[in-house]
């Protein structure tokens, strides 16, 4: 499987293999046409309009597609984003999205499921789009846990139902992800919370009767992130953990992922792998808690699409501290096909100018950069997801 491949423009062999890269977390694709104001707000993590009279097409990532997204489209490199826009209706979704996460090269999508977003394409369309990829769900445990709320439980009975649900869940998913970081931040009491103590906010949560069953409480949070761990220790899954960089909805301090230390202590003797997830701009802090726990494991995810012409920088940093085997790669795209296609491109632009600046200084050699690229682009997701890339 290990092919290998220039990467280098001045003439440095960097060598990794782009066709079994792992994209570890990311979601579906839209699927329908796309105005020009919707594929706009799209662009950007923010769910808010751009500042009056501007555009998201004026950002680091708007730059990029123009620049690598529009030839697939067979149109000029850098032309105006209403004429893009005019391509993409005149493709159509389907065409668009099958070309652009098909030149991604991906070999594996791990794909959370869990966004309440109707119109985003599953596990079953990027099994059908790229029929050599392997394909895998990531269960979002704050979702499995609101659904069933919503259906309706006694607050008696929502420990065990958590742990029923949550179980059911997670058969053949890939992952469990939290996204607690959104909800309350990373700064948790490193144990589970008491029975009673879980009834009690449960009664409260349930009486509230909220339009949206969205889980906020910090009590429920903290048991199912232990519900969690509980159960992917016995799955023998990961636990994928957000931190850094998302939409407005996070208050950016509180997803620092070194607020989780406490947590990952109480963790590190359970086997149980932690992927800290983005990080950005957090990413060396994720890096250290790499280097010091054996069961953490970091990406800078969406940080690549939104830095665009920056991301080498951002996976330098990463690289500054984080080992080897500790580090992979997502393009975290949602919604846009254009996402799927820039992360994987911009994480091996990114790769081989990191690895060519270690080789140039002699600090490594070609078989050296050679492994370091096979084990951030697919070797780390393999042995930690137990993918069989081999099919
Ligand atoms: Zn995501």
């Amino acid at each position: 499987m290990a092919t290998t491949r220039q990467m280098s423009a001045r003439g440095i062999r960097v060598p990794i293999d782009d066709r079994a890269l792992v994209d570890h977390h990311c979601h579906g694709v839209i699927s329908h046409d796309l105005t020009a104001d919707r594929l706009e707000r799209w662009i950007s993590e923010s769910y808010l309009p751009a500042a009056g009279g501007c555009s998201y097409w004026d950002t680091p990532l708007g730059a990029l597609i123009r620049a690598h997204c529009a030839p697939l489209l067979d149109l000029d490199p850098f032309v105006p984003p209403v004429r893009y826009v005019e391509r993409r209706l005149e493709l159509g979704f389907e065409e668009v999205n099958r070309r652009l996460v098909g030149a991604s090269g991906v070999r594996a999508f791990l794909i959370d499921t869990g966004i309440r977003e109707p119109a985003l394409c599953g596990v079953q369309w990027f099994q059908s789009a790229v029929p050599r990829a392997v394909v895998r769900e990531v269960v979002r445990l704050e979702r499995i846990v609101e659904e069933m709320v919503s259906a309706g439980v006694d607050a008696n009975d929502y420990p065990d139902a958590v742990g029923i649900a949550v179980e059911r869940a997670l058969r053949g998913a890939a992952a469990a992800k939290t996204v607690v970081a959104y909800r309350w931040g990373l700064e948790l009491e490193p144990s589970a919370p008491s029975q009673g103590d879980v009834i009690d906010a449960a009664s409260r949560w349930v009486a509230t009767r909220p339009q949206q069953w969205r889980l906020t409480d910090p009590v429920l949070l903290r048991h199912l992130v232990w519900v969690g761990i509980e159960a992917v220790r016995e799955r023998r899954i990961p636990m994928q953990v957000h931190s850094g960089f998302g939409d407005p909805d996070l208050t950016l301090h509180r997803t620092d992922p070194s607020l989780l230390t406490p947590l990952l202590r109480a963790t590190q003797p359970l086997g149980v792998a932690i992927m800290l997830l983005h990080c950005y701009p957090y990413h060396r802090q994720a890096g250290y808690l790499a280097a010091m726990f054996p069961h953490v494991y970091v990406d800078v995810g969406l940080a690549l699409n939104h830095a665009g012409p920056s991301a080498p920088r951002v996976l330098a940093e990463l690289m500054e501290l984080a080992p080897f085997h500790k580090q992979l790669y997502s393009s975290d795209a949602v919604g846009l096909a254009e996402l799927h296609y820039l992360g994987a491109r911009l994480f091996r632009r990114s790769l081989a100018q990191v690895l060519e600046g270690w080789l140039t200084h002699g600090d490594i050699d070609a078989d050296g950069a050679e492994r370091i690229a096979m084990q951030l682009g697919w070797r780390n997701a393999q042995r930690v997801y137990d993918l069989n890339l081999e099919a």
